[in-house]
């Protein structure tokens, strides 16, 4: 299956007043075409970094240190910025968690559908799209302004909007956190079909792992800036081998509530500033060993999925994660 997101080594560091933080340290990762994935881990992990990454969407004070990100086979922090506008314009979709965001106030949805879609859409093209995305009286929403729409509406119009021209990847970060917790599941459905009926693939940036157990094919955890842990969903969250995820798990079961997530895990997150030299974890880890420590943990596949701990898949192996 061909790829559409290869990120190899990916260093992403932000110039702050206090000092560097290297949100992205070292990523790997691949996207195949049609697939969704889920991004999760804790505030601070870097999950958005490695979102916007994907379009080249980063503040000016992010610096790509080292490796790279190729997306629709064009290395996206190598090109022109010509080629940069057209891959964003033509293969990107984004879908942020606040969709007032994403719309101009000033503007009637249906001007800005129009907008969207990059040519003269007729107002029955937009209607059909807007009618896609479960939107039940489009022309009532086309002739409103955003503030006259719920949030969840308005999400729903966001979703058409970054569907219009038909993407080859959609990014959706954190895109029912700022809905109430009684539609989350629906509008996160829409985004989902309309992603399966146009074939593009899906990145979502969540806390959420309720709602990922349900929607993605393969998760990757995040942890200081690198992916943990990356699989498919089942196996991931079944039964899941780094002692993060673990961890990560427990602080979320009992939350059943979509967006819950309450437990917070003992221990702070690491401070971003260098290269981390050993494992990123092991200060929070309740298994580990000597050489976490003092080592960096490489990716191995270990029971089908690639994770990042020097323990897992040994005789040693960790067992049990405590909170
Ligand atoms: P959240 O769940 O809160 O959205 P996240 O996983 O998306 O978190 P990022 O927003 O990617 O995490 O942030 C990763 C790290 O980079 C954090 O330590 C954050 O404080 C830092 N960071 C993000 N943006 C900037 C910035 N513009 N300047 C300095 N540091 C930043
Ligand atoms: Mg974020």
């Amino acid at each position: 299956m061909s790829h559409i997101v290869t990120c190899e080594n990916l260093v992403v560091t932000y110039r702050a007043s206090n000092g560097p933080v290297r949100a992205l340290d070292g990523v790997d990762l691949t996207i195949s075409e049609g697939e969704t994935l889920a991004i999760v881990g804790e505030s601070g992990s870097g999950k958005s970094t490695l979102g916007m990454a994907m379009g080249r969407l980063l503040p000016a004070e992010a610096e790509r240190e080292d490796g790279r990100m190729d997306v629709a086979g064009q290395p996206v922090f190598d090109i022109a910025a010509n080629d940069l506008r057209e891959l964003r314009r033509d293969l990107l979709g984004f879908v942020f968690q606040n969709p007032m965001v994403a719309l101009d106030p000033t503007m009637r949805i249906g001007r800005q559908m129009q907008r969207a879609m990059g040519r003269r859409a007729g107002s029955e093209e937009i209607h059909a799209l807007l009618e896609r995305a479960e939107l039940d009286d489009p022309a009532r929403v086309a002739k409103s302004f955003p503030h006259q729409l719920s949030g969840g509406m308005a999400q729903r119009v966001v979703i058409a909007m970054a569907s219009a021209r038909t993407p080859r990847l959609l990014i959706a970060d954190e895109p029912t956190a700022s809905l109430d917790a009684s539609i989350r599941d629906k509008v996160m459905g829409t985004l989902c079909r309309l992603r399966a009926e146009s074939g593009a693939s899906l990145v979502i940036l969540s806390h959420d792992v309720h709602m990922i157990a349900r929607h993605a094919d393969r998760v990757a955890v995040m942890y200081g800036g690198r992916i943990v842990e990356q699989g498919p969903t089942g196996r991931v969250l079944d039964a899941p081998v780094h002692p993060y995820t673990r961890a990560l798990l427990k602080a979320a079961a009992g939350h059943e509530k979509p967006g819950d997530w309450l437990t917070p895990i003992p221990g702070t997150p690491p401070l971003l500033s260098a290269r981390c030299a050993a494992c990123s974890f092991e200060p929070r880890c309740t298994v580990s060993e000597e050489n976490c420590h003092t080592t960096r943990p490489e990716p191995r596949e270990v029971e089908g999925r690639e994770v990042l701990c020097l323990l897992a898949g040994t005789q040693t192996e960790p067992k049990e994660a405590a909170r």
